[in-house]
């Protein structure tokens, strides 16, 4: 069975636009942010899924998270300190 995150991924390559998605991984201590593309062609050495904390879409004028990491924030995909409201990275408040 295919995980969430994959079949996110499986979804924006095969059924949707891939271009209208970015993603934000970890590496080392800093987030990264690139084209959902330019992630998966990343194959020297490919970037291991796990470091995904944000997926996010551009639909219109709008841009969405499709996915989140456990723990980490719906907005700029900071970890979380405290399971808190509010991201110390962004300012952006989390309703739970
Ligand atoms: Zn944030």
């Amino acid at each position: 069975m295919k995980g969430k995150l994959e079949e996110i991924i499986s979804y924006a390559r095969f059924a949707n636009d891939i271009s209208k998605y970015r993603v934000l991984y970890r590496d080392f201590d800093d987030l990264v942010e690139c084209s959902l593309q330019e992630f998966l062609e990343q194959d020297d050495p490919p970037i291991p899924r796990h470091r995904i904390h944000l997926i996010r879409v551009k639909e219109g004028n709008r841009v969405r998270p499709v996915f989140v990491k456990h723990g980490h924030c719906p907005n700029c995909g900071q970890k979380l300190l405290d399971q808190g409201k509010t991201c110390y990275g962004c300012g952006f408040i989390i309703i739970p």
